[in-house]
């Protein structure tokens, strides 16, 4: 966990940078790398002191970057919060062991008993899990609401309604949320505002300047970048920053530093590797696009994605992940079409450099206030780093092994 620069300093620091020049600078001020590149990995559970004074001042300024005790952070777990309000904004960053546990750990920090929320329909599975069984246990009701609801949202407010949660775009089915719309009523209402941020990354849309109060990231996904870390943030504006950063520490949420520097090396090559994604995941979604088999390209850069208007308003680029529908009549067995890729193979967590897919049967049992008007399956694919002319054969073959003819 990091402590607040105030805004006007890291404003000083890097806001009249470009985006390329703060990946590759974020986070590495002289405090933290002692003149070398990278940050060291500091190990520590316990932190000595000489003296009564040294021991009171860091007691005194345990929630801020010093050295206090291991579960506070050390260097490298400072360097990587700096490193991550610096790109998404905000002006803390609270760190926990998984996605998951930032996205659970946010809530409760901003709801009590008695409390209600609003919860999105698309949400990450085990958010929703969370919610009905967790939050539900603690006397929190949830109500789930359409993605694409607006404005619409202030119709769901109760007189309890505390927390206003987004994900942008929806887990598998990839609507874009209109959040400074959700943001500004919430906001209106006395809500805390928080969003799940992790297909953007830190870098694709900038969350705090659309009304957002706590940012979230998976930065499992396209932060490490390489398939080989668990491990999530939480970003807070200043008037939700104490009160995560303190629930969260209550919580004993805390991250290996060995992590935290491979999520920081991840962080260097961001920006290469999400236009790379990008571009390929582009001609990948605009090839299937023009196959017969597909129904429909659940790609927010594409206008048949519900809520792409707010997309091209809202973000400054996609990545490798996306959805597309299969038309029922040529996906009888999609399993000839999942079975013998070569590249895309099936797996949950994507945003490393390997490609992925997954198919859903059943999408709308997913969901409980909004229907699913497809019939066929859904397959989302993360597009890797591999050449996009194989990925292409690949998924050409797999067609071909669906119609019977491979
Ligand atoms: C993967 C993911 C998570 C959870 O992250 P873990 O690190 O796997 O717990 C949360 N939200 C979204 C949108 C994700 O894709």
């Amino acid at each position: 966990m990091s402590n607040p620069k105030s805004p006007e300093q890291s404003r000083e620091s890097n806001n009249t940078q470009k985006q390329d020049t703060k990946i590759v600078n974020a986070g590495r001020s002289d405090k933290w790398t002692n003149g070398v590149v990278n940050p060291a990995v500091q190990r520590a559970s316990t932190v000595v002191f000489d003296s009564v004074k040294q021991m009171k001042h860091a007691t005194a300024n345990k929630a801020n970057q010093v050295l206090f005790y291991g579960r506070r952070g050390t260097s490298t777990s400072f360097a990587f919060s700096d490193a991550m309000t610096e790109l998404e904004g905000g002006v803390g960053c609270a760190l926990y062991p998984s996605g998951t546990a930032a996205i659970t750990n946010a809530i409760l920090a901003f709801v009590k008993t008695g409390d209600h929320i609003l919860m999105v329909d698309t949400a990450y599975e085990p958010t929703r899990s969370f919610c009905d069984n967790i939050l539900a246990k603690m006397g929190v009701e949830t109500t789930y609401y359409d993605p694409v609801v607006g404005a619409g949202i202030e119709s769901l407010i109760k007189g309890n309604t505390s927390l206003v949660f987004l994900e942008a775009p929806g887990s598998l089915t990839m609507e874009v949320q209109d959040i400074p719309a959700i943001s500004e009523i919430a906001h209106r209402h006395g809500c805390s505002v928080l969003l799940d941020n992790t297909w953007a990354s830190p870098i694709n849309l900038k969350p705090f300047e659309l009304g957002v109060d706590v940012s979230i990231q998976a930065a499992t996904k396209y932060v490490v970048g390489h398939s080989d870390v668990m491990l999530g943030t939480a970003t807070a504006n200043e008037a939700h920053w104490p009160q995560l950063r303190e629930s969260s520490y209550t919580m004993g949420q805390c991250t290996s530093p060995d992590d935290l520097y491979l999520a920081l090396r991840g962080i260097r090559t961001l920006g290469v590797r999400m236009k790379q994604h990008e571009q390929s995941a582009l001609k990948v979604a605009k090839w299937l696009s023009e196959r017969e088999e597909v129904e429909t390209i659940l790609h927010p850069a594409f206008p048949s994605c519900p809520g792409h208007e707010q997309f091209k308003r809202d973000f400054l680029g996609s990545n490798g992940l996306f959805s597309f529908v299969v038309k029922p009549e040529f996906a009888k067995d999609i399993t000839a079409f999942l079975d013998g890729m070569h590249h895309f193979k099936m797996g949950y967590s994507w945003g490393g450099f390997e490609s992925l897919i997954l198919a859903m049967q059943n999408v709308g049992a997913m969901r409980t206030a909004t229907d699913w008007q497809y019939q066929g399956p859904l397959v989302r694919l993360h597009v890797g780093l591999e050449d996009v002319d194989d990925l292409i054969e690949d998924l050409a073959k797999g067609f071909e092994r669906l119609a019977g003819k491979a």
